[in-house]
């Protein structure tokens, strides 16, 4: 069978298996169209048949989440845990709480995260993991019950040497503490390797709440180099207003950009003058208010209704740091109209595989996700070393590293993309740079 023949039976076969999968078919196809060069070149990849032993998870668990309401009724949701390939290391990747999780979503995100995390060139396998379940307007002591719940059942999962949770949308710090508070209680013992995301003072590592949102300025910063572009001066627009967008539009303002837009699931904030990030924090880490009260709060700026319309914003930078599929054609039409010159992906699949075609036609500069985003994880791959040597790092050590590794990224990803003869494109130099690492640790460790 050649290369091209293998690719397409393993995807009819993905199809066929995973029927409705949209996001999971999605996020396959595109990284295995652009893997036949690299099996034409490695025959062994295909003796093994690697593909489709890749594309099947290793184990699926999914659960049921009964928890408590603050009125006594008894609620229950859907929990997931997807252990997708361990060929590098323990499972790895997030849990996402938000009410469109589902079978396919979990799976997406776990298959692209085997990947991501080998682009790190740390040892972790990759995983992901989440729940229906809906945080937004819960009280603190429902999410704590929730978590509780959560943890229950998924502690017999994991482990630091099996499965390493961390955060995703819905899940950030106080998540974290509550799901390892319960694993604590289960186990009986402390094992702060087995998660990460912690808050400091109890095993986390300074730098992994920053470490996304700046590991992605940072891989942005070194595509514009490498294009004898500068950052400082470009003005950008940045969707979202969590954990990553948050630090992605400190650093980017640290480097000297001009933010002139963010916003959340409902809409979006205009604010000529540069967004005030301190009323921003407040808004949304503190408070957990909606973005609509920057106006009224800063004294400037507009809100508009309907997140999407953030991509009619001109900008030279469009950082996507939301959720998936967020940047449809139509949006990605409406960034090259306005003159964008660079989309970096803060959220996971951002762009659909039509806005990526746009970018491609248009020479705009892109950063995938899998490699732009790795920041986080990466951070939490320091977590563990940290977590199993008993110690903690300055966090200009941790930062230090983190820039090193996008640096290695970003070099990794344009040498594969030479070496296979499409110099300068990211998406399949990040695809094919993974893919080698897991797929020679899988034939090295035989079936
Ligand atoms: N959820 C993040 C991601 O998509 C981080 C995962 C982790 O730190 O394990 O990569």
């Amino acid at each position: 069978m050649n290369a091209m023949t293998y690719v397409e039976s393993v995807l009819e076969k993905v199809k066929r298996m995973n029927p409705g999968e949209e996001e999971f078919q999605a996020a396959v196809t595109e990284v295995l169209h652009c893997l036949t060069p690299v099996l034409e070149k490695n025959p062994q990849y295909m003796t093994h048949n690697i593909l489709e032993r890749l594309v099947e998870p290793e184990r699926q668990i999914i659960f049921s989440v009964p928890w408590m309401d603050d009125r006594g009724k008894v609620q229950v949701n859907r929990g997931y845990r997807i252990q997708f390939s361990n060929a590098l290391g323990p499972y790895k990747g997030g849990l996402r709480f938000h009410p469109s999780v589902n079978l396919s979503i979990i799976k997406f995100l776990g298959f692209e995260q085997v990947f991501k995390n080998a682009l790190t060139g740390r040892p972790i396998g990759g995983g992901k993991g989440g729940s229906d379940f809906d945080p937004k307007g819960k009280s603190d002591m429902e999410i704590m019950r929730f978590c509780q719940s959560f943890m229950n059942e998924l502690s017999r999962h994991i482990g630091e040497n099996v499965d390493v949770p961390a955060g995703d949308i819905g899940v950030g710090g106080r998540e974290i503490g509550y799901l390892y508070g319960q694993y604590k209680k289960i186990k009986g013992a402390s094992e702060p390797g087995v998660i990460t995301g912690k808050g400091p003072i109890y095993g986390g590592s300074l730098g992994r709440p920053e470490a996304t949102g700046y590991g992605l300025v940072y891989f942005v910063r070194e595509i514009l180099t490498h294009q004898g572009i500068t950052l400082a001066g470009k003005r950008a627009v940045v969707s979202g207003s969590g954990n990553v967008a948050l630090y992605a539009m400190e650093k980017l303002q640290a480097l000297g950009v001009k933010v002139v837009a963010c916003s959340d699931s409902h809409g979006y904030i205009y604010d000529e003058e540069g967004i005030d990030l301190e009323v921003v924090k407040t808004i949304k880490d503190v408070e957990r208010q909606r973005i609509s009260e920057y106006p009224l709060r800063a004294n400037r700026g507009e809100y508009y209704p309907g997140f999407k319309k953030i991509w009619e914003v001109p900008c030279d930078l469009a950082l996507p740091c939301s959720t998936q599929n967020e940047i449809d054609g139509k949006s990605a039409g409406k960034l090259v109209k306005n003159g964008v010159l660079l989309v970096g992906e803060g959220s996971n699949m951002s762009s659909t595989l039509e806005a990526q075609r746009i970018y491609k036609e248009q020479g705009i500069l892109f950063a995938p996700a899998k490699a732009a985003n790795a920041g986080g994880v990466a951070v939490s791959a320091l977590e563990m070393t940290q977590n199993a040597m008993r110690t903690s790092w300055e966090l200009e050590k941790v930062d230090s590293l983190l820039h090193k590794i996008m640096q290695n990224i970003f070099q990794d990803a344009m040498d594969a993309a030479a070496q296979y003869g499409h110099p300068e494109d990211l998406v399949l130099g990040a695809n094919i740079a993974g893919f080698v690492k897991v797929a020679d640790a899988m034939v090295a460790q035989g079936l």
